[in-house]
């Protein structure tokens, strides 16, 4: 049996995420934890070229990080490797429950497992309609990104990763079904719905679209080239690989603070370059910021690109978009939050979106298509909070218990 290994660092989100999908699949592994020890950081760079965490090998073979093991966890490349063909696994559970043409029929589908996921989960399987939630390749989805939740009515200072498995456990025991698996194709245009994913195709009578959004990236020279070789999207995972070192945070968001804040544990300064000669973010969160001696302001300034010497960043063109004027700003990393877009490209062309690509939604949850209903960062582009998200999830999943009531010509309470 190939023996699985996993280096990770205390507070990486991603790390989380991996280690889910390898326990999804039932699959045992070693845990490798490199936060404090210098040493192993270096051998995992130089092993691996990588200033980024996970990183997981399969006997010797580097997998990469969790993009690549969910793409190998998607694709089934992971059971081929580890000769288990669906046995004991998710394949085996939706080989029993299908109606022998593959396709499998659920009163709904919900696509997500984030907070508006996990809402619609608890409420529709409370309303005994015993969904199926399928989580795409984030599970816990943005959340599960960020260390602390500080804001959520009820949970003050609660770590945001074990909020989110609250939120999955809560929604399992009531009986909502999670699957690990993505959703590549859908129909609305015929009824029962046709949902296809990876692993299976179904049919669903109502569908909740949870699928949120992704971070923006910056889209300059240098950005792809150098990911994971010091350019970051997670301060959390891979600060510890930034010790004594000089940052730049792209940025003037909730996030770009936190995650700032965050970086000055390990840098020796860090720099925020904003767009704007004001930030965005939260009062409470610039106080904070302004307040820590290690991070300092560059104002009205965009990165134009990111520089490195081939292996590592190592510097980043700045532009005063003011003036005009440039400078390449010696640096060792760049940690981008410039926002999210939403995950709509599945339902282009098929479900009505805004000119930014969010789903448009009426106040009852529901899409221009009857028994598609959507929730959370993916139609929200003014609160994209928790809170909201999982508002959303719930108002959503009342919608589709009263749809498929009347669709079945069931009384529905209060009606
Ligand atoms: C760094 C950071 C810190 C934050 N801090 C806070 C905070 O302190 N407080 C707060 O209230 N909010 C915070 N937020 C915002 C909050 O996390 C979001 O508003 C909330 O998670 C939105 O939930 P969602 O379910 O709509 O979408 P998401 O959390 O984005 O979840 C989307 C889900 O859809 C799935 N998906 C996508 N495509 C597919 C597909 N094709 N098939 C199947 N599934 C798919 C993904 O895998 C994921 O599970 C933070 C966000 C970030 C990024």
């Amino acid at each position: 049996m190939p023996r699985i290994k996993m280096y990770t660092t205390d507070f990486c989100s991603y790390c989380n995420r991996a280690k889910r999908i390898l326990e999804s699949k039932n699959l045992e592994f070693e845990e490798i934890n490199i936060h404090g020890s210098a040493e192993m950081r270096d051998e995992i760079e130089e092993l691996t070229g990588r200033r980024d965490v996970p990183q997981i090998f399969i006997d010797q073979a580097h997998i990469g990080d969790d993009d690549d093991l969910a793409e190998l966890a998607f694709s089934g490349k992971l059971d081929e490797m580890f000769n288990r063909e669906g046995e004991g696994t998710q394949m085996e559970e939706i080989k029993k429950n299908s109606d022998g043409n593959g396709l499998e029929e659920r009163n709904v589908i919900i696509i997500g497992g984030g907070t508006a996921g996990f809402a619609a989960g608890i409420y529709t399987s409370r309303a005994m309609l015993e969904p199926l939630l399928i989580t795409g390749d984030a599970l816990g989805g943005q959340l599960s990104l960020t260390l602390d939740l500080e804001n959520y009515p009820g949970f003050f200072g609660t770590e945001a990763a074990k909020f989110i498995q609250g939120m999955q456990e809560q929604a399992e025991r009531f009986g909502t079904e999670v699957r690990f698996d993505r959703v590549t194709e859908v129909d609305f245009n015929r009824h029962p719905f046709y949902v296809k994913t990876y692993d299976q195709a179904y049919l669903a009578k109502a569908v909740i679209i949870c699928t949120g959004a992704s971070p923006r990236t910056l889209n300059i020279p240098g950005e792809e080239k150098y990911g994971g070789r010091g350019v970051s999207y997670c301060a959390t995972c891979d600060g510890f690989f930034f010790q004594e070192q000089r940052l730049i945070v792209v940025g003037g968001g909730d996030a770009a603070m936190e995650e700032a804040i965050f970086l000055t544990r390990y840098a020796s300064e860090v720099y925020i370059v904003h767009r704007r000669d004001q930030l965005r973010a939260s009062q409470i969160l610039q106080e904070r910021a302004f307040k820590n001696d290690k991070i300092k302001f560059i104002w009205s300034s965009i990165v134009e690109e990111i520089q490195g010497d081939g292996e590592k960043v190592t510097g980043a063109l700045l532009k005063n978009v003011e003036t005009d004027e440039t400078q390449v700003f010696p640096i060792d990393g760049v940690f981008i939050f410039v926002g999210h877009i939403p995950n709509t490209e599945l339902f282009e062309g098929v479900i009505e979106m805004d000119e930014q690509d969010y789903i448009v939604v009426d106040n009852l949850q529901s899409t221009n298509i009857e028994g598609v209903f959507a929730a959370g960062d993916v139609h929200d582009h003014v609160f994209r909070q928790a809170i909201t998200a999982g508002g959303a999830g719930a108002a959503a999943a009342i919608s589709a218990d009263k749809f498929i009531a009347e669709l079945e010509n069931r009384a529905y309470p209060g009606q």
